[in-house]
């Protein structure tokens, strides 16, 4: 580190060589060149690690409780103070932003995406996987992750490549060099199904299409795709626990509850936690009784088996929004016509996961809606019955917790300074979450 004064000492011995002896004024000339030569580019990288920002809202959020009139401040990628401005040391050369009558909350943590889909809508699933080349889901996929990062999720669970094998990964280095803006990520790779069980489906039966994930069964069979999956660069493993397998898509178990043991504890002899899709109560009780972290989706769960996972700390991520937009897709007109018996349903059973006291990890499932919407879970959420403080938690230290993730998800000196600041109070109004002002990633301003 050189500080600024070391640089204008400098100059003053050059300045005070031109007034010496011709001799002296040569050897000082000589110390002066080997100066700059040796200090020069340390000057450079010093005023980059010394960027800082003193940020000043209206009031924090820090991933806990709200605070009125705190200020955060941001040395490097990293917080160095938060709390009123007065008890707070700020160094000379941080950058003031005031953000009047805003809050500043932890970078939101996305805790199921698909940065590798696109709404259903505009393509099919089935042609997405079929269909779209990889090199036109990967390009998709960087508007996805600048999209993401826009509306301030800074960190991204992204449960499922869908047919495009590892393009995940990918595009995980590609964010983290520096090449295209995006979120963190915590990728799945393809995923785990059980032979016959997933997609595309619909034909006949001599016709083998590729699967939107990996087909394994049976003890080497699953070892070997985990291990495999783990060294392709999966940082979680996504296993199927139940889907719609049958001649009119009715959703059955897949998986033994021994198969998935053996998942869970292949993938925990490397410090890797399975994740489940599961949305029939014995799929989901087969899941939580094998150890997994989090269930996705958890629609016909049922008050025993949320019972039965808030015992066992397993987590639900509930993808509300992608049961809202599948249900318009398939022509609920939403508004205008009764909720289909599918959201009834949900709302019932996530209200019964609420009751039971099971951890809610905010994740939309968002690819099967448009990249960038995300804040649509959380006013779903709150729409079917969860406190906005308890939602602004879930989606900022829950997830951060739940899924691993120690340096994020608070507002607290020595954390990453991945933050957003949004007009308005979204413990008031979730919706603000919407008006992004601020978002900010390892203490590199991206919007
Ligand atoms: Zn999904």
């Amino acid at each position: 580190m050189v500080e600024p004064k070391t640089c204008v000492l400098g100059i003053f011995l050059f300045w005070n060589s031109l007034t010496c002896t011709n001799t002296t004024k040569l050897m000082r000339q000589k110390i002066f060149i080997c100066f700059l030569v040796l200090i020069l580019p340390t000057i450079h990288l010093s005023a980059q690690n010394r960027s800082a920002y003193l940020l000043v809202p209206a009031r924090v959020f820090d991933g806990q409780s709200f605070h009125e009139s705190w200020v955060v401040v941001v040395e490097g990628d990293r917080i160095s103070a938060a709390g009123p401005l007065n008890q707070v040391k700020v160094p000379a050369y941080a950058k003031r932003l005031d953000f009047p009558g805003a809050t500043l909350l932890p970078g939101l943590i996305e805790g199921h995406s698909h940065l590798l889909l696109h709404p259903y809508d505009e393509t099919s699933w089935n042609d997405q996987v079929l269909a779209e080349s990889e090199a036109e889901r990967v390009t998709r996929a960087t508007v996805h992750a600048r999209k993401t990062l826009e509306a301030g999720f800074t960190t991204v669970r992204d449960l499922g490549s869908e047919g495009a094998a590892y393009a995940d990964v990918g595009l995980k280095k590609a964010i983290e060099k520096g090449i295209i803006p995006g979120p963190r990520m915590l990728v799945a790779g393809p995923a785990i199904v059980a032979t016959g069980s997933y997609g595309p489906k619909g034909f006949a039966a001599h016709i083998d299409v590729p699967q939107g994930a990996d087909e394994a069964d049976g003890h080497d069979d699953l070892i070997k795709t985990v291990r495999t999956q783990i060294g392709k660069g999966a940082d979680v493993v996504k296993v199927y626990a139940d889907y719609r397998w049958g001649l009119f898509g009715e959703a059955r178990p897949t998986f033994l509850l021994e198969e998935l043991k053996l998942i869970v504890e292949t993938a925990a002899s490397s410090g890797r936690v399975v994740v489940a899709h599961a949305g029939t109560a014995e799929g989901m009780r087969r899941a939580t009784l094998a150890g997994v972290a989090t269930i996705e989706h958890g629609d016909a769960g049922t008050p025993e088996v949320f019972k039965m996972m808030a015992e066992k700390g397993v987590a639900l991520c509930p993808t509300l929004a992608a049961g809202d937009a599948i249900s318009q897709y398939r022509g609920w007109r939403k508004g205008q016509e009764p909720e289909p018996e599918r959201i009834v349903q949900k709302r019932k059973t996530f209200q019964q996961a609420l009751d039971a006291g099971v951890v809610i990890a905010a994740g939309g499932d968002v690819g099967v809606f448009t990249h960038g919407d995300n804040v649509r879970e959380l006013e779903m959420m709150v729409n079917y019955g969860m406190k906005p403080l308890e939602v602004l938690k879930s989606v900022t230290s829950v997830n951060a917790k739940v899924f691993g993730l120690a340096e994020l998800g608070n507002i607290r000196p020595g954390l990453l300074a991945d933050i957003v600041v949004v007009e308005g109070n979204p413990s008031q109004n979730i919706s603000d979450l919407r008006k992004v002002k601020l978002v900010m990633k390892g203490g590199v301003r991206e919007l």
